[in-house]
């Protein structure tokens, strides 16, 4: 039986998945329908927020210290809901970890991962090739009619075609917002910390780059107040983030580049059947509010990939449904958990006036006075 993998998508979680099979002595193709990423150029890009689950995937992959560099690092949070007597606030000194995120460029990511696929023999990256047919076999899986393997991984992402060739469908609940990206410049320097503040629209979030004033933001509105906002010119955009922000960080001096991006929690029940296994996106998309989605996503990629290189070492068939079996049952939990915990808390914080700001700010009492509360909660979002 044959250890070779054919893995559809050339996103950060296939990328990362392909370099780890590679390591492990498994063959892979990957394909992707669009071109290589090209290194970035600006800060005019999309970031996420790795916690140290990810990193230290990266770092096994040996590609985090040229991340690291140019991370910003998140060494408080700060969250805030209009109207309440206190914000809660998390600190890494409180922690057993050294920042409680490393903002980072996806566009890096990627690249990097690119780097680390092209240098390994067994690895192969297959661009402009979008995936139109799959046929399963019994004992192999076929893409394209070009490329077999033992098992094909469905890394393409939320909108993933591979779920519509295997005529599956992803649990689906449109959250009827949108999230505006754009990098800015603050009057004053954001010190480290992230800050979130819970408004009625949904949530906005400040999180911080490397340069002391530079900061990418996820303002989350819901349709109708989206669609307003980006109607208005940047001039206009600026008064009104720093009037959302509370000018905490005084005003928003300079904007880049915005970037919308409409948001949906989905969830296929069944991630894997005989040959075939999702990760990432492909599998769950959540709410951004907590920054998780990706390094789920990497968690999903430490899971899979121990259980194909044990199943590869003994000369089990990598595709055998009780292989792919072991890798759900490892991550379906945390995965749903998470989903349900973005899709709860976003409810909540839409949830405005009322009794609400004193309920939060009794919430944020708690918790800033409960270190151990702290601790626990930092350790899940750090996937620990
Ligand atoms: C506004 C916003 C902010 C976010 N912030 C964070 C954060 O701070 N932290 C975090 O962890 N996560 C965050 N996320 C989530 C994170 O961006 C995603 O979870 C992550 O990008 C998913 O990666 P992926 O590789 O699974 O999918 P993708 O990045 O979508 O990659 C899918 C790949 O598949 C390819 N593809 C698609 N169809 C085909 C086909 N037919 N054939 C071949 N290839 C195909 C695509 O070209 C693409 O390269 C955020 C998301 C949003 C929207």
């Amino acid at each position: 039986m044959s250890s070779k993998v054919i893995i559809i998508g050339a996103g950060p979680i296939g990328l990362a998945l392909a370099v780890s099979l590679g390591r492990a002595g498994i063959v892979v193709d990957v394909i992707d329908k669009q071109t290589a990423p090209m290194p970035r150029q600006t800060q005019d890009a999309r970031v996420v927020v790795l916690n140290h689950a990810a990193q230290n995937l990266l770092e096994k992959l040996g590609i985090w210290s040229q991340l690291a560099d140019v991370a910003g690092p998140i060494e408080t949070m700060q969250l805030e809901v209009p109207g309440a007597p206190s914000h809660g606030k998390f600190s890494a000194v409180d922690t057993t970890f050294a920042t409680l995120g490393m903002t980072v460029f996806i566009q890096d990511i990627s690249c990097a991962l690119v780097k680390a696929c092209q240098e390994h023999p067994l690895v192969s990256l297959h661009w402009n090739t979008p995936a139109h047919d799959i046929v399963i076999n019994k004992n192999e899986v076929t893409v394209n009619r070009q490329w077999d393997g033992a098992c094909l991984i469905a890394a393409d992402g939320a909108a993933s075609v591979t779920r519509r060739l295997l005529g599956r469908t992803a649990l689906s609940a449109p959250y009827s917002q949108s999230a505006h990206v754009a990098t800015i410049q603050t009057q004053m320097p954001h010190g480290k910390c992230a800050f979130q503040w819970f408004l009625s629209e949904g949530p906005l979030a400040f999180l911080p780059l490397k340069a002391p004033q530079e900061i990418s933001i996820v303002w989350t509105q819901s349709q109708a107040a989206f669609v307003e906002h980006q109607a208005l010119s940047d001039e206009a955009f600026l008064k009104a983030l720093s009037t959302a922000s509370d000018h905490q960080l005084g005003s928003v001096t300079h904007i880049g580049q915005r970037f919308g991006f409409p948001l949906k929690s989905q969830w296929l029940d069944a991630a894997v059947q005989p040959r075939v296994a999702f990760v990432g996106d492909a599998w769950h998309s959540i709410h951004p509010l907590a920054g998780q989605g990706m390094n789920l996503g990497f968690q999903d990629v430490s899971a899979l990939s121990a259980e194909l290189s044990r199943a590869s070492k003994v000369g089990i068939d990598i595709g055998a449904l009780t292989v792919l079996q072991r890798y759900q049952n490892a991550r379906a939990a945390q995965n749903r958990q998470m989903q349900q915990l973005m899709s709860f808390i976003n409810k909540m914080g839409a949830i405005q006036g009322g009794c609400m700001p004193l309920l939060s700010g009794a919430g944020f009492g708690i918790l800033n006075h409960w270190s151990s509360l702290r601790r626990w909660l930092v350790a899940q979002a750090q996937g620990e």
